[in-house]
């Protein structure tokens, strides 16, 4: 892993896998970088495959943006219920795990200060980017009507030479990401929810994590601690976890090469400007 940080003309992004593997990319030169100042949104939502995935990855940014006034809402697509490799478990222990990840993250998203978590119950290890989970996506989209979608990268089909992005990362980035465009904000796609009175809702800021070409950078050093102690409330999948030790690495790696202390680098998509 430390050959990926000989060369200061390259970038260092590191992404945690699915489930307790931390790897890292280099990935070029350094994209010019935005001097807007930091957005903050009234309403986010995170949309992610598993329990720990946001903590691992996007929870310092919510964090800033809840203490900061933000209503966030935390979308977890499946329950983690094929996290364990113990030899004495069997399927009998998937309803039970699901239930213990799900109380894991509700007390990760207390720490954050998530104001709603929504578990849409998929089966962990079998996600694809169907039109029905992007139909409910929209739906939740419509519903909350969040100004920004956080979520992971569509197109990471691998990190480094060490990790194979997990398929679910991969088809819920995807079913979030149309489900941002064009699906929510489009009337006549999924009539039966605006039957069902779910008005069309346009998505100002997508957050793409993981990307190779992050643009943007959430400076987190105020909310480090907290991620931590977020990614913590994770017992079920902590055993593997130096969790104090990679987070503030990873953080102080994304966040150096802008002078931050700790951060979090994301692309982001702007689809409509403030009114
Ligand atoms: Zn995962």
């Amino acid at each position: 892993m430390a050959s990926c940080l000989t060369s200061t003309k390259n970038y260092t992004v590191y992404v945690i896998a699915h489930c307790s593997y931390p790897v890292r990319f280099t990935s070029g030169k350094i994209p010019p970088m935005s001097n807007e100042k930091e957005y903050l949104p009234k309403i986010a939502m995170s949309i992610q495959a598993h329990p720990d995935d946001q903590d691992f990855t996007v929870a310092g940014t919510l964090a800033k943006w809840a203490r900061s006034g933000c209503k966030v809402i935390s979308v977890i697509i499946t329950s983690g219920d094929s996290g364990s490799n113990n030899v004495t478990k069997g399927a009998d222990y998937k309803p039970a795990l699901a239930k213990l990840r799900e109380a894991e993250q509700q007390a990760a998203n207390a720490v954050l200060g998530i104001s709603e978590t929504v578990f849409l119950h998929y089966p962990d290890g079998e996600l694809v980017a169907s039109l029905a989970l992007r139909k409910e996506l929209t739906r939740l989209i419509r519903i909350y009507k969040p100004d920004a979608v956080v979520t992971g990268d569509p197109a990471a089909w691998f990190y480094g030479n060490g990790y194979i992005n997990h398929p679910d990362h991969r088809a819920a980035a995807e079913a979030a990401v149309y489900a941002v465009f064009p699906s929510a904000g489009t009337r006549l796609i999924f009539t039966e929810l605006l039957e069902a009175g779910h008005d069309p809702h346009d998505v100002k800021r997508l957050y793409i994590h993981g990307n190779e070409k992050s643009d943007t950078w959430v400076d987190i050093s105020a909310t480090i601690d907290i991620k931590i102690e977020a990614l913590k409330k994770h017992v079920s999948q902590s055993d593997t976890h130096e969790v104090d030790k990679w987070i503030r690495e990873w953080a102080n790696e994304e966040g150096k090469e802008k002078g931050l202390e700790f951060a979090e680098a994301f692309r982001v998509m702007i689809l409509k400007n403030e009114d």
